[in-house]
């Protein structure tokens, strides 16, 4: 708030005398007219003297009637303005230095539901602000905490690697210690990156059209040699020519994001199904395993970014993985759900839009 200066005071009472003036001049003219209308029509003789009173009572009637107003009007400024906007100004400056808490609480007396709405929406900003806050710490939090545990393997291979004399074995051990190390890192620094543009929506999918059960069969069958290893069988239910218009690249990283946690969860010997459905307007795709499932707890938070329900496969991954697979869906307006029991298995249902 500024602070009233001489000049700013003087400035304003000038004004109001100059106003009182004005009125009480023109009022006391226009009384005048009216009076010697009336004593023209009705005849009566009005001395100067009789005009002159007239003219001064009217002057300073009006002069203490426009007082009495301004007044008025000056403590409704004071409360109806000039606090709310005290109150605002200092809500945005706080929250301007960094302070999201701040809250305004709204004002009961009515005709400040001007005032109300501009504190809603300050209150609104303030809370969405508190909350990107929160995500923004979070996020740096958790790259720092999932950038670590590569960092101190590969530092601990690479001061195994300085010893004299290492057998060829304990070498090649070693190096291969700091190259899984730097691919994990490696593999979480492009999931950032590709997370961070769909979010900021630097990414606008290409559309086109093309047959998804021959997307779904070419993504599956790079993970041929995954399950042959694990000895996991494969079953595919794929309705034919099932086109959609939509962008191939994003869609290949829900698909190959579902089918890498089909395998990693899944033990030897069990089932991995994939199926495809269509309807006129939309395509279905389900991927099922016969792995460790989940509670519905962590069924609640998968799709958030790093988090990990099944920590006994986290050196296989960094929890971004469906976070990406939900930013996909989202952006194609498309939906995804799961349903899972723990120790029996999961499904991964994705519906999207053909057009
Ligand atoms: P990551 O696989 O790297 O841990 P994701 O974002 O892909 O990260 O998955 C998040 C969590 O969801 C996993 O840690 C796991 O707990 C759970 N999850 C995902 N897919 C499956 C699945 N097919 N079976 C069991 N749990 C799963």
């Amino acid at each position: 708030m500024r602070k009233p200066t001489i000049k700013g005071i003087l400035g304003s009472v000038s004004s109001f005398l100059l106003f009182f003036l004005t009125v009480g001049f023109i009022v006391s003219c226009c009384m005048m007219l009216f009076l010697s209308i009336l004593a023209d029509t009705m005849e009566l003789t009005l001395t100067t003297d009789n005009i002159a009173a007239a003219a001064k009572i009217t002057f300073w009637n009006v002069i203490l009637i426009t007082f009495l107003f301004k007044f008025a009007d000056y403590i409704r400024r004071k409360i109806m303005v000039e606090r709310p906007t005290k109150i605002i100004t200092e809500a945005t400056e706080k929250i301007m230095s960094g302070d999201f808490s701040v809250r305004i609480k709204p004002m009961q007396n009515s005709g400040m539901e001007g005032f109300n709405q501009i504190a809603e929406a300050i209150n609104k900003m303030a809370e969405e602000l508190g909350s990107v806050e929160t995500l923004r710490t979070d996020f740096i939090a958790n790259v720092s905490h999932e950038m670590k545990t590569p960092l101190a393997v590969m530092q601990n291979y690479g001061t195994l690697l300085q010893a004299p004399d290492l057998s060829d074995e304990k070498r090649i051990e070693y190096a291969k210690g700091i190259t899984d190390g730097s691919r994990r890192m490696a593999d979480m620094m492009t999931n950032i990156l590709k997370l961070n543009r769909l979010e900021n929506q630097q990414i606008y999918p290409e559309v086109s059209e093309f047959d998804l059960g021959e997307q779904i069969c070419e993504c599956l069958l790079q993970y041929e040699n995954v399950w042959e290893k694990a000895n996991i069988e494969i079953e595919t239910d794929i309705a034919e020519n099932v086109k959609v218009k939509a962008d191939a690249e994003l869609l290949g990283h829900v698909w190959n994001n579902l089918f890498s946690n089909a395998f990693k969860f899944t033990p030897s010997g069990g089932t991995v199904t994939v199926s495809l459905t269509a309807t006129d307007h939309h395509a279905i795709v389900k991927v099922t395993d016969t792995g460790c499932g989940m509670s519905s707890e962590v069924g609640t938070h998968i799709f958030e970014k790093f988090y990990q329900g099944d920590t006994s496969h986290s050196v296989q991954g960094n929890g971004l993985g469906l976070a990406l697979v939900k930013r996909v869906i989202d952006i194609m307006q498309g939906e995804i759900s799961v349903e899972s029991a723990v120790g029996k298995g999961s499904t991964f249902t994705v519906r999207i839009r053909r057009a």
